[in-house]
C-alpha cells in the first residue's frame, strides 16, 4: 500500500533472498529504493523486475567500503546467511559483518538517516535457554567455524548500540531466524532449499545429524512484515527484537513435509552434522507481538508449497542434478555412526 510521505531508503544486500523482497516491499510502498549489493550470493535475478521502476536504482558497491550517499533510511541486509557460503571466506565475512556496519553507520550519522540491522538468531549461538528470548545473551563458540558469522553480527549490534549511546543515532535491530521462500539461491545449501531441490529431482535428501535437532521457520512475506513494523516504531524502540515464526519442527519432519508436499520418491541420506550445528532454536516472540502488533500468519505447509512452485519453475530444471552434500573438509566433523541411504520411515 502507498504511503503518504516518500524516502529515499537504501538496502544493502538487496539483491539477496531477503533484500530483493524489501526492496519490492518499499517500491510498493512508494518509495526510492537504492539498492547495494556486490553480488557476492546475491544475483541480478532476484531484481530483474524492479530494474524498470524509475524510482528503484542498483548500485555494485561492497559496504566494506565506504559509501557517500544521501538517504533518510537504511536496511543493512548485506551478508551472505548461509553456513557454506558465509564459511566459504570467513575473514570476508567478518569484515562485510563488522567494517560494513561501521560503513553504513557512519552513513547514517552524516545523513542523520534511521538504520535497521538484520542481526540473527545465531547471536544465541547454541542456545541454553528454550525459546531463545531478547534478553538471553547467548552460548556461541567465539573460534569455530561459524564464529565469523556469530560474531560478527554480535559485534555489528554492540556497534549499533555504541553509534546510540556515543551519537545519539536512530537505530533498530531485528534479530531475524530461520526464513525461507522464492529467491532463495537453489544451491547455497540451506536446508529449505536444499530439500525441495533434492525432493524435486528425486534425489537423496540429506539430513545432516538423526535430524531430531529443530529449527523455526518464518515465510518471508511475514518477516518482510516484520521489517517493515520495526522500521516504523517511534525513535525510542531500538530493539533487539526476535523475528522468526515459533512453530519448531525437527529436520526429519521437515524433510517428511517436503517429501509428502512435492509427491516425491526421494529417500533419506544421513550425513555428518556440521560442527557446532545448533541443537534447538525457537523464538519467543512477546516482545514483538507486543511492539509490533507482528506474528507469522503463514504456515509452514503453505510457505513451502509456494517455495516448490518457485522451485519447480523450468529454470531451475538443470539446478535439479547438482549435488547438496557439504563439502568435504576442515569445515565440518568426520561422520559420527549415520546411516546412509535409510528409507524414509512413512
Ligand atoms: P543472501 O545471501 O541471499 O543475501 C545477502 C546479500 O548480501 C547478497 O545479495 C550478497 O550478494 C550481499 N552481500 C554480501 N556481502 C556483501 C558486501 N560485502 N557488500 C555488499 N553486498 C554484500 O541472504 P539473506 O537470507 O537474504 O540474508 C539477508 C540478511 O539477513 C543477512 O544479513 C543475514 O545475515 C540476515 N539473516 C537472514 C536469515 C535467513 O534465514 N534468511 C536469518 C537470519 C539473518
Ligand atoms: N541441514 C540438513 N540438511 C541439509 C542442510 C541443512 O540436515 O541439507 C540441517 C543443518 O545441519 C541444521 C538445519 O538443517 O541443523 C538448518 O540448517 P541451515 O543451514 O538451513 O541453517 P542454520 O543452521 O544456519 O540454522
Amino acid at each position: 500500500m502507498k504511503e503518504a510521505y516518500c524516502k529515499r531508503v537504501l538496502v544493502t544486500g538487496g539483491a539477496g533472498f531477503l533484500g530483493s523482497h524489501l526492496c519490492e516491499r518499499l517500491l510498493e510502498q512508494g518509495h526510492d529504493v537504492l539498492c547495494v549489493d556486490n553480488f557476492y550470493t546475491g544475483s541480478k535475478r532476484n531484481i530483474a523486475a524492479l530494474l524498470d521502476n524509475p524510482r528503484f536504482e542498483l548500485l555494485r558497491h561492497d559496504v566494506t567500503f565506504p559509501l557517500y550517499v544521501e538517504v533518510d533510511e537504511i536496511y543493512n541486509l548485506a551478508c551472505p546467511a548461509s553456513p557454506i557460503h558465509y564459511q566459504h571466506d570467513p575473514v570476508q565475512t567478518t569484515k562485510t559483518s563488522v567494517h560494513g556496519a561501521i560503513n553504513m553507520l557512519g552513513l547514517a550519522k552524516r545523513v542523520k538517516a534511521k538504520i535497521l540491522q538484520a542481526s540473527t538468531s545465531e547471536v544465541y549461538g547454541d542456545p541454553l535457554q528454550h525459546p531463545q528470548t531478547e534478553d538471553y545473551w547467548g552460548h556461541v563458540n567465539p573460534v569455530g567455524t561459524r564464529s565469523c558469522y556469530d560474531e560478527g553480527k554480535r559485534c555489528a549490534e554492540t556497534l549499533f548500540f555504541d553509534y546510540r549511546r556515543q551519537h545519539n543515532l536512530r537505530i533498530k535491530i531485528a534479530r531475524i531466524f530461520n526464513t525461507y521462500g522464492p529467491r532463495m539461491h537453489p544451491d547455497d545449501g540451506r536446508v529449505v532449499s536444499n530439500f525441495i531441490m533434492q525432493a524435486l529431482a528425486g534425489n537423496p535428501i540429506t539430513i545432516y545429524g538423526d535430524g531430531t535437532q529443530t529449527r523455526s521457520f518464518c515465510y518471508v512475506d511475514d518477516l518482510i512484515d516484520g521489517l517493515d513494523r520495526l522500521m516504523k516504531t517511534p525513535d525510542d524502540v531500538t530493539g533487539p527484537v526476535n523475528l522468526g515464526n515459533p512453530v519448531e519442527c525437527t529436520m526429519l519432519e521437515l524433510a517428511q513435509t517436503i517429501v509428502d508436499l512435492t509427491g516425491s520418491r526421494s529417500t533419506i541420506a544421513f550425513r555428518a552434522r556440521p560442527l557446532d550445528d545448533p541443537e534447538r532454536r525457537r523464538p519467543d516472540i512477546t516482545l514483538a507481538s507486543s511492539l509490533l502488533g507482528w506474528q507469522p500468519t503463514t504456515s509452514l505447509r503453505e510457505g513451502l508449497t509456494r517455495t516448490i512452485a518457485y522451485f519447480s519453475q523450468p529454470e531451475f530444471q538443470r539446478q535439479l542434478g547438482v549435488s547438496h552434500d557439504l563439502p568435504d573438509g576442515m569445515l565440518y566433523r568426520p561422520a559420527a555412526p549415520v546411516q546412509d541411504n535409510a528409507r524414509r520411515s512413512h
